[in-house]
């Protein structure tokens, strides 16, 4: 076999040993080509920019080819699925390739997602087919130029058969999928219900390690990881809160330890607000809902924090009053998070709890008037510098693509007048504001038509116009309009599936 150096490896998650991940290859596929290839973020990885061609990464990236240094596992978790525990899931159709290490010394995980089943794959074929990739990729890339944590799509690949689905045979793809780990609250739990206490122990260590290397010593290492992802998690969700993303699927196993987002299955963005707002098909009882989520984050970390019990202190009512007192920490830290967000969206320097009526208020208005959550908060960014309009180099407005309705003017006001108590000037609050309230999201009718250009017609050059345009989600251009504006009725999709 040649060899194939495009990143260096150091594969510490495979050494945990047997317990924890199954040496498993991908199965390969008759014709690899190579979609899309997110060049930018293979350079921040260490790849030289033209080491390989781009067939050469298609076989790579599609799993036929093993790179040098790497060493394919499946890892094992456990997880609540829709608050049923499920005592085994795992990468049913992923692999964990190597882990990269960064010429900065960081360290990320390669996984590839559809390459062909594992011994996790229970009924499933462990293929993808080419609409949730294309999803993945345009989701993740765009949650990562709006500043919020998550998992990167390295590539794209279209793999030359088909898989099969209720719908029938559709294109098969692979994502490449780059995480800072793919540790999840589920794995941590499995440890647990197999009370595999050692190997939980080592669990605990490495995470430890990896992530959060400052807190290696402290006196509980389980505490302290409990006390960390806490914090992470009320970062992440309040982020969400703030564009209007709905995960879908918050299930303990797609919940990651380091606070990134993942599994891009189900996802929407929001476009009119209602707190309500359930896209996922298989979320019947609206668990899952946007304004649910802070709760549901909730009640993951308190999983967390019961299968890291055994570990937290010797004494288990000790170690109890000390989980619980980390989880009441959770509903603290969200919502200072999310009043920094929010404080930002409005323009705020100094937010003060008699703020919180601001923004409620705005959230109930746009609810009450079915306005559409990302506009209506890029258009108080337009209105934040008036006289800007006239300026040569003022930033574009979004003007006839939203309005507000007559019954916002008392909020406006009141809006206003908070803001002539600040220092800041209305050109750096303009300038600021900008920055926390995108014009560009990835909107599901966009989405939707990527997807379907591709299955009807074969045809991805919507895709790719979709993935550039979210590369720049805070500058508006009014060539891009398409891409700002909400559905029209008959564009809305209700509904979407994993
Ligand atoms: P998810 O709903 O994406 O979080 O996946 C839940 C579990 O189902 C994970 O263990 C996946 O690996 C597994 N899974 C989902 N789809 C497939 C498939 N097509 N083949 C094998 N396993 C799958
Ligand atoms: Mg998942
Ligand atoms: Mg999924």
């Amino acid at each position: 076999t040649p060899e194939l150096t495009v990143f260096k490896f150091d594969n510490s998650y495979a050494q945990l040993g047997e317990n924890f991940s199954h040496s498993q290859t991908a199965m390969p596929v008759p014709a690899p080509k190579m979609i899309r290839f997110n060049s930018t973020l293979a350079q921040q990885l260490g790849a030289s920019a033209d080491a390989l061609s781009d067939s050469e990464w298609a076989q790579i990236l599609a799993g036929n080819q093993v790179p040098t240094g790497a060493n394919p596992i499946a890892t094992v978790y456990a997880g609540h699925q829709f608050g049923n525990w499920n005592p085994q899931l795992g990468d049913g159709r992923a692999l964990l390739i190597g882990e990269i290490l960064t010429p900065q010394g960081e360290r990320f995980d390669l996984q590839l997602k559809g390459s062909g089943p594992t011994p996790f794959s229970r009924s499933g074929d462990g293929k993808s087919p080419l609409g949730p990739v294309l999803r993945e990729y345009i989701l993740s890339e765009a949650m990562a130029r709006l500043g919020v944590p998550t998992t990167r799509a390295l590539a794209a690949v279209s793999t030359g058969e088909s898989v099969y689905r209720e719908r029938g045979p559709l294109p098969g793809a692979i994502l490449t999928r780059i995480a800072s780990s793919h540790l999840r609250v589920g794995t941590v739990q499995y440890f647990y219900s197999q009370q595999d206490l050692a190997a939980l122990k080592t669990l605990v260590d490495y995470i430890l390690q990896r992530h959060f290397p400052e807190q290696q010593h402290a006196d509980s290492p389980a505490l302290a990881l409990l006390e960390q992802v806490i914090a992470k998690q009320a970062e992440l969700i309040a982020r969400w809160q703030g564009i209007g993303f709905i995960h879908g699927v918050m299930n303990t196993d797609n919940m990651l330890l380091c606070g990134e987002t993942i599994d891009y299955g189900p996802c929407a963005f929001m476009d009119t607000y209602h707190p309500g707002t359930v896209f996922s098909s298989i979320d019947h009882n609206g668990r899952y809902a946007f304004g649910n989520q802070p709760a549901i984050a909730n009640w993951n970390l308190v999983q967390l924090a019961q299968a890291l019990l055994p570990l937290i202190d010797e004494d288990e009512n000790r170690g109890a009053e000390l989980a619980q007192a980390a989880i009441n920490q959770f509903p603290h830290a969200f919502f200072k998070a999310y009043h920094r967000v929010m404080a930002n969206k409005l323009g705020i320097e100094n937010f003060s709890s008699d703020d919180e009526a601001l923004y409620t208020d705005f959230l109930n208005l746009l609810e009450v008037e079915n306005a559409d959550f990302t506009l209506a908060f890029r258009k108080l960014a337009d209105l934040a510098d008036e006289n800007r309009t006239l300026e040569k180099n003022a930033p574009e407005k979004i003007g006839e693509l939203f309005q507000f309705s007559e019954a916002f003017t008392p909020w406006l006001t009141n809006w206003r007048q908070r803001l002539a108590n600040e220092t800041q000037s209305a050109q750096d609050r303009q300038q600021q504001m900008y920055l926390a309230n995108p014009v560009f999201i990835p909107r599901n009718h966009l989405v939707e038509e990527a997807i379907n250009q591709a299955y009807q017609h074969n045809d991805l050059s919507f895709f790719q116009q979709l993935v550039d345009v979210l590369e720049q989600p805070f500058t508006y251009k009014s060539a891009l309009r398409r891409y700002a504006l909400p559905p029209r009725e008959e564009e809305r999709v209700e509904r979407t599936f994993c």
